[in-house]
């Protein structure tokens, strides 16, 4: 089974540090070597496997610097390999990522990028979904459609309740303040946005949320056509 623990980075960025019971260790998005390279060394000093979730920067910078350090091989999507670090392993839809005694499923999920990916691990219940979705919110539309981000909504939508939210952001507080703009009336999404005030003001993370909370107070989640969704995002953007 997967423990996925956050590891906090440049402003608002999460990397993931994935374990599993056989030690086995791996990473997602690696922006910032320091903090990456301390989690690691934390948590015993090896590194199995890097994985990235798209090409921005504030996800992928620090990947050659910890692929040389703990001489990881590095798997990202094969449709960004031209603007990804150098792959070691390229995956599309359906590939599947042995990770110790676990399997991720790789889901082709654009929106925020055209070759953005996605990683959902069943034995854990763990969603890697970088900058596709976030708690209360969805990544921006920078290269794909709103009919795109829909599908890639909608599939994550399907998994199970429990699934662990795993994005590459704590955007959720700022989130929390639109999605109460946009849904006034949804009890669970103020008593949602209340705890998470309460574990920022904390310094706590807000992150892994869990997918049936998003279900009940994410609007983009919500967002029953893909009509809706291209209102809240275009309207999300001036927020
Ligand atoms: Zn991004
Ligand atoms: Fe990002």
């Amino acid at each position: 089974m997967i423990t996925a623990t956050p590891v906090p980075l440049l402003k608002d960025n999460y990397a993931w540090l994935l374990r599993d019971d056989s030690g086995f260790t791996a990473i997602v998005d690696p922006a910032e070597p320091g903090p990456v390279a301390a989690a690691i060394d934390a948590a015993g000093g090896t590194l199995d496997l890097i994985l990235l979730t798209h090409h921005h920067g504030d996800h992928v910078a620090g990947t050659d610097e910890i692929r040389a350090r703990y001489s990881a091989p590095v798997v990202g999507a094969k449709a960004d390999a031209h603007r990804l670090p150098k792959l070691d392993r390229e995956v599309w839809e359906g590939s599947e990522i042995d990770l110790g005694n676990a399997v991720a499923r790789v889901y082709e999920t654009p929106g925020h990028t055209r070759g953005h990916i996605s990683f959902y691990i069943a034995d854990g219940g763990v969603l890697l979904c970088g900058d596709t979705l976030f708690s209360l919110g969805c990544g921006r539309l920078l290269e794909g459609t709103p009919q795109e981000m829909f599908k890639s909504l909608m599939r994550f939508a399907a998994l199970p309740g429990d699934t662990l939210v795993c994005c590459g952001h704590e955007y959720t507080e700022s989130n929390a303040a639109f999605a109460r703009h946009a849904d006034p009336e949804n009890l669970d999404l103020l008593a949602y946005a209340e705890r998470v005030t309460e574990l920022r003001a904390m310094g706590l993370p807000t992150i892994p949320s869990r997918l049936s909370d998003e279900l009940e107070c994410n609007p983009f989640l919500r967002a029953g056509d893909v009509a809706s969704l291209a209102d809240l995002r275009a309207r999300k953007d001036r927020f």
